[in-house]
């Protein structure tokens, strides 16, 4: 994810994105900044996702829930983005 202000690559799993106060600041440029769940970019992945994970899944013969609990995995990380509040 980058940050709106400076263009910072912020990792999903960093300290910043995974802190419970309420008012995030860029680790870069200390501007704030508002994680949120991009649905346009979820939809646009989610065939290829799914398309994907069932084939894996025939493959490697993983049951439904894990290949969907992947498939929802993947969209979190690919359709969290980052906004100036
Ligand atoms: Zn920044």
């Amino acid at each position: 994810m980058k940050c709106p202000h400076c263009n910072h690559s912020i990792g999903l799993f960093s300290k910043t994105m995974n802190s419970f106060e309420k008012n995030r600041v860029c680790p870069s440029c200390k501007q704030p900044i508002k994680s949120y769940f991009d649905f346009k970019t979820a939809m646009i992945w989610f065939i290829p996702i799914a398309i994907f994970n069932f084939i894996a899944s025939a493959i490697l013969g993983l049951s439904a829930g894990i290949t969907m609990a992947i498939t929802v995995g993947i969209l979190m990380l690919v359709a969290t983005k980052l906004k100036i509040p």
